[in-house]
């Protein structure tokens, strides 16, 4: 395979437009175990010469069929795979999960680059539309109108800290762009910068093979916060797929409503993911509900957007058999490597600000240090909650908080004071009907994705996913950051009105 270097050492160098470009400046990565290498900063120099080429890229790529893209991007994933062991050896390393969990996302990762190939080679993403011509009408004739759905130039993609494979160089943002005929231009994270290259490296070869312009992929690697502040302000870049943190993507969100042409940017930011446990269900299984939440709420280390974080459960017995069992499960699951030392510490910090609270009671607590974290479990009121709007921010990690309630009606007051989620759960029973009538609606308006008796995390890369919903779970309620539904973020409707067939997109003829 062409590019499919054998030597383990990383080169730490940029990829600009099929270039690889090595810099003075170099920041060193951390992994969690094994040796750490050096790579070079990014610099807004460097974003601007990856934006043109990604421009001067559009001219062919934006052009090319469906067929063509679809047969690129089973390329790329056929060269991941070609890389597997490398990606997972680096990767391991990096970020500390474990290698049947990045095992696993190469194989999501590749899916989903198949999946994208199928999808455009169908064509209804481009929701052609055909209103004919009727000369004869009056009092005005209607002109020939045809719409289509075409790629909107360069974007940018952030890589996820979370998902170094599956939301990184060649992740849900990055495929969805690729697909719709959009050059992307990535910013790696800084966690991952080895698993990038080698994926970076994947998708180079695929160009070559594919015979695919140059600029339309770069990967310019982090090491300081104006390489991202560049890229999204930069006058080419037509778009922003983000995922991360509330901090980073609101300032960022804030950067590309302020540029002279404002754009969007697509951010996938902080969710609590709420559960609400309703009474009958509590009262039949309210022990194998909480042991579920357990391994829902640690899988990972609890580095998912989706973790369900916070519990809603009726006081008394019920309450209390969810609540012992979930406690059970999580004393037994034992400390777990985070991504990073900056996560991990603010993971702590998460903890700290619960355990400063009166009203909150600690059910499970442990000392961690460096990048480890255990799980911890917290229960308050909901009037206690109601109260104290931090209750509510995200703690990213294994954090779970029990809302004890003390009448149905609390879980609907609960319901409507949450802001935007990426998903909401309602755990019920035959006996609960009435009740979820009333609490579905509810949710329906904060979540972009509503489970029953089910658990968020392990989200399904497919048709009907929805992987978005209100702010602050993400900066665009229109959009989802996985499923083929994605597709859409980095497209525009364009009307072609009385255009010659032999000028309309290739698409439509
Ligand atoms: P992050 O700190 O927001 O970083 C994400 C990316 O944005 C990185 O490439 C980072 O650059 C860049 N960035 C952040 N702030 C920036 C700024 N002001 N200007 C320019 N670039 C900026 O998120 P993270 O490192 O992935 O994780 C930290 C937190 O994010 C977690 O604690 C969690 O709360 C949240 N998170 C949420 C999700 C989700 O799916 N909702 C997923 C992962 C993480 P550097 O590489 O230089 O830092």
């Amino acid at each position: 395979m062409d590019g499919a270097q054998t030597d383990s050492t990383p080169h730490g160098k940029h990829l600009i437009a099929g270039e690889w470009v090595a810099c003075d400046t170099t920041f060193t990565s951390e992994p969690a175990h094994g040796t750490a290498y050096d790579y070079s900063i990014g610099s807004p120099e460097l974003v601007d010469r990856a934006c043109k080429a990604a421009e001067e890229a559009f001219w062919v790529y934006g052009y090319t069929n469906s067929i063509q893209r679809a047969v690129f991007l089973e390329t790329i994933a056929d060269e991941i795979e070609a890389r597997g062991p490398r990606i997972t050896s680096i990767g391991t390393s990096e970020t500390g999960l474990p290698s049947a969990r990045l095992e696993g996302e190469r194989g999501r990762t590749t899916s989903q680059l198949r999946l994208f190939a199928e999808h455009i080679r169908k064509g209804d993403y481009l929701d052609i539309r055909h209103d004919k011509a009727l000369p004869e009408r009056q009092p005005l004739p209607r002109p020939e109108l045809y719409m289509v759905q075409r790629p909107i130039g360069p974007i940018a993609v952030f890589g996820a800290s979370n998902f170094p494979l599956a939301f990184s160089a060649a992740g849900g943002d990055t495929v969805a762009g690729l697909a719709a005929g959009c050059p992307v231009v990535v910013k790696g994270h800084s966690a991952h910068p080895g698993t990038s290259e080698i994926v970076a490296e994947a998708i180079h070869a695929a160009i070559t093979r594919c015979d695919v312009p140059k600029g339309a992929f770069s990967l310019i690697q982090g090491g300081k916060r104006d390489v991202g502040q560049a890229l999204v302000q930069h006058p080419l870049i037509k778009a922003v797929g983000f995922t991360g943190s509330l901090v980073g993507g609101r300032a960022l969100f804030d950067l590309c409503a302020r540029r002279p042409e404002p754009i969007p940017f697509f951010g996938e930011l902080g969710s609590v993911n709420p559960m609400f446990i309703l009474s009958q269900a509590a009262k039949a299984r309210g022990a194998e509900i909480g042991k579920g939440w357990a391994g829902s709420l640690t899988m990972g280390a609890g580095q998912f957007c989706t973790n369900p974080g916070i519990a809603v459960v009726t006081g008394g017995p019920d309450g209390d058999a969810f609540v012992n069992a979930a406690k059970e499960a999580l004393t037994s699951t034992g400390p777990q490597v985070m991504l990073t030392d900056g996560i991990a510490s603010a993971y702590r910090a998460g903890k700290t600000r619960f355990d400063s609270r009166n009203a909150v009671q600690p059910l499970l607590t442990s000392a961690d240090e460096g990048r480890s974290a255990s799980p911890s479990l917290y229960e308050t009121s909901a009037e206690s909650y109601l109260q104290d709007h931090a209750l509510g921010e995200e703690v990213f990690g294994p954090l779970g908080l029990v809302i004890r309630i003390t009448g149905a009606e609390d879980m609907e007051t609960l319901a409507k004071r949450f802001e935007g989620q990426l998903t909401a759960t309602i755990h019920m029973d035959e006996g609960d009907s009435n009740q979820a009538r009333r609490l579905l609606p509810i949710l329906e308006r904060k979540a972009g994705r509503l489970l029953v008796n089910g658990f968020p995390t392990g989200v399904e890369v497919a048709d009907a996913m929805v992987h978005g919903g209100p702010y602050p779970a993400s900066t665009n309620f229109g959009a989802t950051s996985v499923g083929t539904l994605s597709i859409r973020r980095f497209l525009r409707p364009v009307c072609y009105q009385n255009v010659p067939a032999d000028f309309l997109p290739m698409d439509i003829a």
